[in-house]
């Protein structure tokens, strides 16, 4: 194993050893190849330079107390890449041969994953693009998929703690009939405005509404909304929203501690009845929210009096986490275990 400052290290991109790729050409995949190289030859039409036709993934892979290696939910990922690849339209890429390869670039790379008690983990980020040059508006004939892997800190360093968040009403990240559902690098693009102005402003992340009617929850930044009231789970539906695999996880967590899930639009009012909030996502699992400022209008919607994660996320969260360690049974089969 390596020899990092595991606790300390960042989100952030480091080298590792190798990457793995494949091809797609003249109508099909080829074969699977590893890489050391941190750089794509790239033709300089190629689609996903031009016209954005991209796509990616990420998940995270953890050291055990046990010491094996667990991976969260990769069929999840692969599937939700084909979504977005019939959005993009670029080739569907089968779910084994996904799997395939994020298990071995694991494997190739493994003296990079953090031991057990740094609360670290290996970030897998998987990435199609369209590399066939054309110069009208259409989709290649060719694309790389590739799967590079770095290890990345524990988001919480201090500690599990809560955000105040930015509701942004100038900006939305995606519209109600375009690309928001789908894990396209463009939506990243037309949030960086935002996400730049209300980290300026001291908050944790940038808040949307709906981009139809500005009335009900979108996301909370790269990730999803929860909010707790009672006995219930509750997280926005919308057409715009990206379905994160976090989520879906917590809300079948929710479900198992007999919490009522309510998976229904989220009007903004309703902000004021919430006993807790928090933004989930694969980074954080849950990054509970404290405040949420509308700094537009200048109302506040204080969620947590003190500041303070409440129990129920962090209860959920403790729980995401153990099954992802291998602490806690993966009664719903949610994770590979690697033996190496
Ligand atoms: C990736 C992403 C999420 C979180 O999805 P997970 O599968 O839980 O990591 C949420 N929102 C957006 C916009 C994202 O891109």
């Amino acid at each position: 194993m390596k020899q990092l400052d595991w606790s300390n290290l960042p989100f952030g991109y480091m080298k590792t050893d190798k990457n793995v790729r494949i091809l797609y050409k003249n109508g099909k995949w080829g074969e699977i190849e590893e890489s050391d190289s941190e750089y794509i030859p790239m033709h300089i039409a190629a689609t996903c330079l031009h016209y954005g036709q991209e796509a990616f993934e990420g998940l995270k892979a953890f050291r055990g107390r046990d010491g094996k290696v667990r991976i969260f939910r990769m069929e999840e990922n692969a599937k939700r890449l084909q979504s977005s690849c019939h959005a993009t339209m670029m080739p569907e890429l089968p779910v084994e041969t996904f799997c395939n390869m994020v298990e071995r670039v694991v494997e190739l790379n493994k003296s990079y994953i953090p031991p057990y008690e740094s609360g670290a983990s290996l970030y897998i980020r998987p990435l199609l693009i369209g590399t066939g040059a054309e110069i009208g508006v259409k989709p290649a004939k060719e694309y790389l998929f590739i799967v590079f892997v770095m290890p990345v800190g524990p988001y919480f360093k201090g500690g599990f703690a809560a955000n105040a968040y930015a509701l942004v009403r100038s900006f939305d990240r995606s519209a109600p009939l375009g690309m928001g559902k789908y894990k396209v690098g463009g939506n990243y693009a037309a949030s960086l405005y935002a996400h730049h102005l209300a980290y300026d402003k001291g908050y944790g992340s940038e808040f949307y509404l709906d981009a139809r009617e500005k009335k009900y929850i979108d996301e909370c930044g790269a990730a999803n909304f929860i909010g707790i009231k009672g006995n219930s789970y509750i997280t926005p539906k919308s057409e715009s929203i990206l379905p994160s695999i976090t989520n879906k996880s917590l809300m079948q967590l929710a479900a198992d501690n007999g919490m009522t899930v309510e998976h229904r639009p989220v009007p903004l009012e309703e902000l004021n009845e919430l006993d807790e909030a928090g933004a989930c996502g694969t980074a954080a699992v849950i990054s509970p929210i404290s405040r949420i400022d509308d700094i537009e209008l200048d109302v506040s919607y204080v969620i947590s009096k003190d500041g303070k994660p409440g129990p129920v996320l962090t209860k959920l969260y403790h729980q995401l986490r153990a099954i992802q360690y291998g602490d806690a049974p993966d009664t719903h089969g949610w994770v590979t275990v690697l033996d190496i």
